[in-house]
């Protein structure tokens, strides 16, 4: 179904990832301290314009960075202390981040997108999440799959590098920034 068909109201849960959605995403590498933290462009509008759509939305991002001794746990905490800061001096509102920062092999919870702790850990803290009425964005394959994983509707941001057949059925839409999501959304309400 495409975004614009989706009869979205406030029962609905938008589910984001971070880096490459939200801020500029060091390929390889990880966005270990405020000063390396660039909000993409018109994301903070975006995501003013979401508060209005969605009750409620909630980050799930893996930072292996941190597993792997780059940052600090206090040091993710405080990027996004002052990611929330900005974001509700723009008017916006996110409720919750989950974050992933185990080292792949210490995943032992499963909390890594693709799997699903991330979701089950927001179902637990807001009960009332429906996965059936909830939108994952992100700008991953990673991303997709844990969306459809939980049962979610999923929005690619930007295109996939070369995808498989079975990659692009775990896309439900494509835009081209959180921009463009929100002005597709916004009308569709
Ligand atoms: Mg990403």
């Amino acid at each position: 179904m495409t975004l614009s068909e989706l009869k979205i109201d406030k029962g609905w849960t938008l589910f984001l990832d971070r880096d490459g959605v939200i801020n500029l995403h060091y390929p390889n590498d990880y966005v270990k301290s405020w000063d390396e933290f660039y909000f993409l462009e018109g994301t903070l509008d975006a995501l003013t314009e979401l508060a209005k759509v969605f009750r409620r939305i909630l980050i799930v991002t893996n930072q292996q960075g941190v597993g792997r001794g780059l940052m600090t746990h206090d040091d993710l905490e405080f990027i996004h202390n002052e990611m929330l800061k900005e974001v509700r001096k723009h008017g916006g509102r996110i409720h919750a981040i989950y974050t992933a920062t185990e080292l792949v092999a210490n995943d032992t919870k499963q909390m890594r997108k693709p799997n699903i702790g991330m979701a089950k850990r927001a179902k637990k803290d807001f009960p009332e999440i429906d996965f059936a009425k909830s939108i994952m964005v992100g700008d991953s394959i990673s991303d997709m799959e844990f969306g459809r994983n939980a049962g979610m509707i999923t929005v690619f941001i930007g295109e996939p590098t070369k995808p498989t057949s079975e990659q692009r059925s775990l896309i439900d839409n494509y835009c081209e920034s959180l921009s463009v999501f929100a002005q597709t959304v916004s009308h569709s309400v």
